[in-house]
């Protein structure tokens, strides 16, 4: 796959996809990957956590950098890799294990992006790798980096009403989503554009379909696309509330979203009654 000693490599993963190994198949994969890189390369993980709608109301979670990861056995094997870092954002964590670790991680708090530590990847020559879950949960996270540059991260009408309550300096404080990450089932999108660039590398990690590419080559080529259109990497669903129903920038959509929502109400209150009748 094209990764080499001492390289810092962001991966997601569907580990249950490599298929027949001894032991759990996530950790399996993280102590491959590990023996790859060596001591001088870096495996992150995103070990995103919960956020609620309306944060304030909900006091009865509280982010302690302690809580588990709700993306998947890849993100929990991570976390609970010896001399595993968790970075300080609220809801968007990256966990990293391996030399750079602290060095990318360090500023990532509830001030930075999402997706920030990417940038600092991009100095280092980074990659990131796709295991299994190419259209599972598709795209590569520099999409959600470049849309961040952009600007676009901040256009959808339903990142600030999310958060969570969370713990700083002793205190409980409230952390609100002032950037979302938003949607990301339509980044597949790319794959063809990485693929013409010829920067795409595409293989096999056991049984799983498997493709990593540079963080800067990612980035370069979805920039290019994101700032002649913005709407390329929407999704393909008619009901999602984030493509089709909260973007700045996709306002065209947005009348015909709430009118199908309303039909479909419309239709359940209807059927029921006439069932009855
Ligand atoms: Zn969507």
């Amino acid at each position: 796959m094209g990764l080499a000693q001492g390289d810092a490599v962001l991966v997601r993963a569907a580990a249950k996809l490599i298929g027949e190994v001894d032991g759990r198949s996530p950790k399996v994969l993280l102590d491959a990957l590990q023996r790859v890189v060596g001591p001088e390369g870096t495996i992150f993980g995103l070990t995103f956590t919960k956020s609620f709608l309306f944060p304030r109301r909900h006091k009865e979670y509280i982010y302690d950098g302690g809580n588990p990861p709700i993306t998947g056995g890849f993100a929990r094997a991570v976390l609970g890799a010896e001399g595993a870092v968790r970075s300080l954002r609220p809801t968007n964590s990256w966990t990293g294990v391996g030399a750079d670790a602290v060095a990318i991680l360090e500023d990532h708090d509830e001030r930075a992006t999402c997706f920030a530590p990417l940038e600092k990847m991009m100095g280092l020559n980074g990659k990131m790798m796709l295991v299994g879950c190419l259209t599972s949960s598709p795209g590569f996270s520099t999409v959600h980096l470049a849309q961040a540059h952009l600007g676009l991260n901040r256009k959808s009408l339903m990142g600030p009403i999310s958060g969570v309550h969370f713990q700083r300096d002793g205190e409980t404080k409230v952390f609100t989503k002032w950037d979302t990450a938003g949607c990301s089932r339509g980044f597949g999108k790319f794959y063809s554009d990485y693929l013409m660039a010829d920067k795409l590398i595409v293989g096999k990690v056991g049984d799983a379909t498997s493709l990593a590419i540079g963080v800067a080559d990612a980035y370069a080529i979805e920039r290019r696309i994101l700032e002649k259109n913005p709407r390329y990497p929407l999704c393909a669903e008619k009901d999602c509330l984030y493509c089709r129903g909260s973007l700045r920038y996709n306002l065209r959509d947005i009348p015909g979203y709430f009118l199908r929502q309303a039909a479909i109400k419309l239709v359940r209150r209807a059927v029921p009654s006439r069932i009855e009748s």
